[in-house]
């Protein structure tokens, strides 16, 4: 099964996703770590995208369309996709509806994170001690929520449409979110 997560920035998304990943055995792609790898290893397209990031902005939908297709063609990938930060816009959700439609896929669940901005700040200003990403300072914060709410919470009508949303509360404890998400997922593989 193909699942996207969404939600907002620390809505736990990442982290729900390993969770999945280690239980069900599938693979994430993360479309914000694909773009951090590419500044990290200070490609032409790193250089291109790095204060885009910064500004709390999108990554055009061509660019990160180009990186997840590489995924998406791979056979040992097949319908074993968690799709962490992606789609962020009504336009990708389509690309990705194509893409998976070209090979023989499609996405089977929709998880949604809702969590408010009072505790994703919190958890951010917590992560970037931890992670130390450049992004995650206040004020970048509050233009990725915006970004999110003005971009990426229309998506969730395009998915709405075909019945595939769960609703999960993503401020309650990491291990009632495991175990709420672990009964959709298994509720779902069943009439699969
Ligand atoms: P994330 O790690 O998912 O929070 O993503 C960090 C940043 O990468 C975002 O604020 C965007 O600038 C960029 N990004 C990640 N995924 C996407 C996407 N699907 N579309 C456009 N930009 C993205």
């Amino acid at each position: 099964m193909n699942i996207v997560i969404f939600g907002p920035p620390g809505a736990g998304k990442g982290t729900q996703s390993k969770f999945i990943v280690n239980r069900f055995n599938l693979y994430q792609l993360s479309t914000g770590d694909l773009l951090r790898a590419e500044i990290k290893n200070k490609t032409k397209l790193g250089s291109k995208i790095n204060s885009i990031m910064n500004s709390g902005e999108l990554v055009s939908d061509d660019i990160v369309g180009s990186l997840i297709e590489k995924f998406v063609s791979n056979q040992s990938y097949k319908n074993k996709i968690i799709f962490d930060g992606y789609p962020r816009t009504i336009l990708q959700a389509q690309n990705l509806d194509n893409l998976l439609k070209k090979y023989q896929q499609k996405v089977d669940l929709v998880l949604k994170l809702s969590v408010s901005l009072e505790v994703v700040k919190k958890r951010i200003l917590e992560r970037k001690i931890k992670e130390k990403r450049e992004d995650d300072n206040e004020e970048i914060l509050i233009k990725r929520f915006e970004t999110y709410e003005k971009s990426s919470e229309p998506v969730l009508s395009y998915y709405f449409q075909s019945n595939l949303v769960k609703v999960v509360n993503g401020e309650a404890s990491i291990s009632e979110i495991n175990s709420e998400i672990r009964g959709l997922i298994e509720a779902i593989k069943g009439w699969l």
